[in-house]
């Protein structure tokens, strides 16, 4: 068995036969020639003759994956019709003297280096429609016919790297998953695996050797397996089956309410950890972001992320989700989460120490420094902030002091800021039974379930010897959340639930009668809470 981890492109699990795939290379050399007339003739024949394939593969891909994602084979139209381009091949042609070939390909490779070497993410990706268009045009010259017949099996294809051309060619009935070696998230080979509801993963280390075996590909986890054994076979035929049921789900409740039959409707949010994931948050039709764990900023970073790195990844989520609310937590670092440079000393009980709020508060440039990204993040879209860790009334006072003082600080620099909602977690017991109050001076509360829970019961989350003792319907923890829906509404806030609770459909109904406002689960739990929603009396 051999395990390779890759970019996910496209979640989804497949099973089946590896087809490597490998094109045929246009090889070319470098001839001189003598009619140079001749050689420009036949670029402009090839390339006429490059744009009626494209044609036929806009009216292919039209049917198949929709206009938008058409649209790539016209824009290669447009790219072949690009005078920068063909004056480049024509003057190469008739300055060198050489054979269209030659000229072509060295065009096609230095476009291609250039788009590559650009700062902006979309125009690397488009060396990408360079090699392909040089490729199209150079099979042509040469008289090399484009062959993407995959065979008559469903296939799982291996690739060094596919072309939005081939991959729209290939025969979608046959087409269990792909797996590249290159390939980017933003490439439209990409975006197509995705419209076509294909798992996909980039950056595989493929192996021809590969050929013909049994491979599996998780589009969840990013990881391929290779001969696998019986024991993981059958897990993987398990977990297909659960997905392939989640996909049916994913179909006839997309697009509907969260309503109960008696018309109770709620928000249905999805919680993230990176911009990543907004993928998955789409796909399950999630109303918004309930929970951002912004810690990934941090933990991914050598030293403190900058005030314009946070911004900019702040900045992406909310105008992906266009006007849809975006809850964003502040930093919630510490205990199981550790970044070196923060220098945190060792602690007997690191569960119950130096995290969250408490940094942030002890640290104030640390969180002034997220907040003015917040801030300033919020002019794009409905960006909404809540604070982890909260104990006591004095906390949120001094939170929003600060805040307050950001605010006011990026109004003088002429910075423009949205409506921004800001609300704090309850996740202690002191903050549960304290809701009252603290109802009074913010603008929602979000329960996390895992740290209420943990707390409550006085058992570590993380160990798993515990779990005997572990009841996660435990009465103390419902009466805890009920007391504090109760105290938000009399307030006249509202209240969510973000922690895992919040995605157990066994309490869906129990959460309803409790008046919630909102639950936000991971993406791939929406669709099953919805249904649980509508079969609600
Ligand atoms: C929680 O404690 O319920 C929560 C959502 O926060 P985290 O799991 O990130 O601690
Ligand atoms: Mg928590």
């Amino acid at each position: 068995m051999d395990k390779k981890a890759g970019k996910k492109i496209f979640n989804g699990i497949a099973i089946g036969k590896i087809k490597f795939y490998s094109k045929k290379e246009n090889q070319v050399s470098r001839v001189k020639v003598e009619d140079t007339d001749a050689e420009i003739a036949r670029y402009e024949a090839a390339k006429d003759e490059a744009v009626k394939q494209l044609e036929r593969l806009y009216e292919k891909a039209l049917v198949e994956v929709g206009e938008t994602n058409a649209e790539i084979f016209n824009v290669h139209i447009m790219m072949l019709d690009d005078d920068d381009f063909n004056e480049s091949v024509l003057n190469i042609i008739s300055v060198q003297k050489v054979n269209a070939e030659y000229a072509l390909a060295a065009t096609g490779d230095n476009f291609a280096e250039m788009f590559a070497n650009m700062e902006d993410e979309y125009f690397k990706a488009r060396s990408a429609d360079i090699r392909d268009i040089t490729e199209r045009v150079l099979s042509i010259l040469c008289g090399n016919s484009e062959s993407t017949d995959i065979g008559e099996e469903p296939v799982i294809i291996a690739a060094e790297d596919l072309a939005p051309s081939e991959t729209v060619q290939m025969d979608k009935n046959k087409l269990l998953a792909f797996v590249t070696r290159l390939g980017s998230s933003n490439s439209h080979t990409a975006i197509l695996a995705r419209t076509m509801g294909i798992p996909a993963l980039a950056g595989v280390g493929i192996d021809p050797s590969w050929d013909g075996k049994i491979g599996i590909v998780d589009g969840y986890e990013g990881i391929c397996i290779v001969e696998p054994t019986m024991p993981v076979l059958e897990e993987y035929f398990k977990k297909k089956a659960a997905d392939d049921e989640q996909k049916k789900l994913l179909q006839t409740l997309k697009g509907k309410e969260n309503i109960t039959k008696s018309g109770q409707k709620i928000h249905l949010y999805a919680n993230i950890g990176n911009p990543g994931d907004l993928m998955a948050v789409m796909e399950n039709d999630a109303g918004g972001i309930g929970l951002f764990r912004s810690e990934f900023l941090y933990l991914e970073s050598e030293t403190y992320p900058t005030e314009e790195e946070q911004f900019q990844a702040y900045k992406k989520v909310v105008e992906t989700m266009g006007g849809k609310k975006v809850i964003i937590r502040t930093l919630d670092i510490g205990a199981d989460k550790q970044a070196d440079y923060f220098g945190f000393e060792k602690e007997e009980n690191p569960v119950l120490g130096y995290r969250a709020i408490r940094i942030c508060l002890t640290r104030p440039e640390v969180f002034r420094t997220q907040l003015r990204a917040l801030f300033r993040a919020s002019a794009y879209g409905n960006l909404a902030i809540m604070y982890p860790m909260i104990i006591s009334v004095d906390e949120v006072r001094r939170i929003k002091e600060i805040s307050k003082e950001v605010r006011s600080e990026l109004a003088a620099e002429g910075v423009q800021i949205g409506e921004v909602e800001e609300g704090i977690m309850i996740e202690t017991p002191a903050a549960a039974v304290m809701s009252d109050e603290l109802a009074k001076l913010v603008d929602f509360f979000s329960i996390g379930t895992n740290d209420l829970t943990q707390y409550t019961l006085a058992i570590d989350r993380q160990n798993a010897k515990l779990d005997e003792f572990y009841d996660a319907h435990h009465p103390a923890v419902l009466r805890l959340i009920e007391t504090v829906i109760k105290n938000a509404h009399e307030a006249g806030i509202w209240a969510g639930i973000c922690g895992e609770l919040g995605a157990d459909t066994t309490l869906t109904k129990t959460f309803l009668k409790m008046g919630i406002d909102e639950l936000s689960v991971s993406p791939g739990c929406i669709l099953p809470v919805r249904k649980v929603i509508r079969e609600t009396e």
